[in-house]
């Protein structure tokens, strides 16, 4: 039974949420790996529209498990403020369908005080996180100092770990003019919470173990983008989860063979929101027209998205980082009505040609992009649902992208509609 991972193949907002939706449909198990309550979901069910951060964008459907493995970054008030809302739009969320890996850090307040402290004091040189505290949790969680969410279960052990992050983080607080943390405030609102947690956690790894060998169908929704990975992207603006498809088993318990296929959520356009190098962005009147077309702000911020030309060559290269076995191009419509479209082919830096991003930022900083023109479409895209919809134009950019990406396209979202959508390819088909 194959099961499917999905993953952004950009920096992020690409479209992922309604490509999950679509997809959970067909799946038994939604599980998020990696991240936290820095991604931003948006579903459009019928009238309705859900805006999820943390829980698995299958919560909405009924007769499906949601699962937050220990790859993720849990803020437990988070957590509860998104069941609240949901649960006021309808959604029934209980243990029966979500659980929670008993492994998983915690995210506290004192790691979004580091966030917006950290991000205050670097000035012009800021990552421009969402402030949501989730590079500290990481730091912790590999520090060794983690408060995990089985640590809830034992005042003792709660008690060691407490002492263990308070040295450091009023160490680091010291140095940021910031007052230490209140220890018993701290440890009050944690065993206050504590009962509720509790109730969904589960040792993950064994329950997935146990759902693969029932031949459940599992979708391990990915969050943020391939260019915003740890190892891979554009460091150090990036975020600090691996990104990529392989966490998808090492963030649930599970091993590499359990991943399935691997299905990469690309934008027909770029985006990013934040700092970094972003070599086809486009300052001019196109780039103003993709972010009003494309509605390109942030879910979780709010900030304005900076919008550029395709860039075929940042795809290629996370398309093969994660083993990308087909795309979801998202998006297409917003390119409709341009008279002429780019797609950004290679790079130039000091006279030197490159077929990938180079590593070194000085020279990512230089990277002049090299474009392919293409002729645009007039006609709308909107809302298409076969290749026949399509203006001939509209499916030669499309075929243009498979060729210089090297993967084909396995999906086509034509409009936030879950059912504009074109199949090609089934990933869940064994
Ligand atoms: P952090 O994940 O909050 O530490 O932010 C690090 C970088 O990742 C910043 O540039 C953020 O804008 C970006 N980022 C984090 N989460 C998302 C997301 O879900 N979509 C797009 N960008 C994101």
């Amino acid at each position: 039974m194959a099961n499917v991972v999905v993953v952004g193949a950009q920096w992020g907002d690409e479209g992922k949420g309604k490509i999950v939706d679509w997809l959970s449909e067909r799946a038994d198990v939604i599980a998020r790996f990696q991240g936290g309550h820095n991604a931003g979901h948006t579903l459009v069910i019928g009238n309705q529209v859900f805006k999820l951060s943390l829980l698995p964008s299958g919560i909405v459907r009924k007769g499906k498990m949601a699962v937050i493995g220990n790859g993720v970054v849990l803020d437990p008030w988070a957590l509860f403020s998104e069941i609240d809302k949901l649960s006021a739009q309808g959604v029934e969320i209980s243990p029966e369908n979500l659980m929670i890996a008993e492994n998983t850090p915690l995210i506290l307040p004192l790691h979004q005080d580091l966030d917006k402290l950290r991000e205050e004091a670097a000035g012009a040189s800021k990552i421009g996180t969402t402030g949501r505290g989730i590079g500290p949790a990481y730091e912790d969680k590999v520090g060794r100092r983690s408060i995990r969410v089985a640590d809830l279960g034992d005042e003792e052990t709660l008690d060691s770990r407490l002492d263990r992050l308070l040295a450091h983080h009023d160490a680091l607080r010291q140095g940021l003019d910031a007052a230490p943390i209140d220890r018993a405030e701290l440890r009050a609102k944690l065993l206050e919470i504590a009962p509720k947690l509790l109730q969904y956690a589960q040792p993950v790894w064994k329950v997935m173990n146990d759902y693969r060998r029932a031949g459940k169908r599992i979708l391990f929704e990915g969050a943020q983008g391939s260019l915003l990975d740890i190892d891979f992207g554009t460091y150090p603006y990036v975020t600090s989860s691996t990104t990529m498809s392989g966490m998808a088993a090492s963030g649930t318990g599970l091993g590499p063979s359990a991943i399935g296929f691997v299905l990469g959520i690309v934008k027909a356009y770029t985006t990013r929101v934040g700092e970094g190098p972003f070599p086809t962005e486009l300052d001019d009147a196109d780039g103003q027209r993709l972010g009003e077309r494309g509605h390109e702000f942030g879910t979780v911020t709010g900030r304005k998205r900076r919008c550029g030309w395709f860039d075929a060559v940042l795809v290629r290269q996370t398309c093969a980082i994660s083993g990308v076995d087909g795309i979801a191009l998202t998006k297409l419509d917003v390119l409709d009505g341009f008279q002429r479209l780019k797609i950004c082919t290679g790079y130039q830096v000091d006279g030197q040609h490159y077929d990938h991003l180079p590593t070194a930022a000085s020279l990512q900083a230089r990277a002049k992009p090299v474009y392919e023109e293409m002729a645009g479409w007039q006609e709308s895209t909107q809302g298409a649902r076969s290749w026949a919809d399509l203006p001939a134009n509209a499916i030669k950019y499309v075929r243009r992208i498979e060729e210089l990406i090297q993967c084909p396209v396995a999906l086509l979202s034509t409009s936030p509609e879950r059912d504009d959508t074109i199949l090609v390819t089934d990933p869940f088909a064994d």
